[in-house]
């Protein structure tokens, strides 16, 4: 817990929510900003800022919920699909330093989360190559986290 965080306050009660879903690890509300009507937050009940402070029966639990809501909008509102994120910092406009994933109807056209702001590169094999050797470097230094 965090004694400055609204999700935690949400968590404990001292701060109102329209809750979805709770179990012993997670929890989804309504998030505030409704740009289609459906958009829910979930995270995990206990204070974490994001995916890499992850410890794996939490992260399963997490999945799970997302997977769970994601079915629940999905039947309930009206989408033409769905989006999920999760932001990291401030590069990524986290605005809440409390985990949580994102869960959003899409309609056709909506312009919602447009990705690239202009078109990426597409480098060569060689070249992704080579950012997968990075990667793998990091994960067999550091070993399994979760
Ligand atoms: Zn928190």
């Amino acid at each position: 817990m965090s004694a400055a965080c609204v999700f935690c306050e949400i968590v404990r009660g001292t701060h109102s929510a329209s809750v979805v879903w709770q179990d012993d690890l997670t929890m989804a509300f309504i998030d505030l900003r409704q740009f289609h009507a459906g958009h829910t937050l979930v995270i995990p009940r206990r204070h974490l800022p994001d995916v890499r402070e992850l410890d794996h029966p939490t992260g399963a639990a997490l999945m799970a919920s997302v997977a769970r809501i994601a079915r629940a909008v999905a039947a309930a509102f009206p989408n033409q699909g769905l989006s999920l994120w999760h932001s990291i910092g401030e590069a990524a406009d986290q605005e809440v330093p409390h985990l949580h994933v994102h869960v959003h109807p899409r309609l056709l056209d909506d312009r919602l989360l447009r990705v690239y702001p202009s078109a990426p590169s597409l480098p060569d094999k060689s070249v992704r190559d080579g950012y997968a050797e990075i990667l793998r470097s990091h994960l067999n230094s550091h070993g399994p986290q979760i």
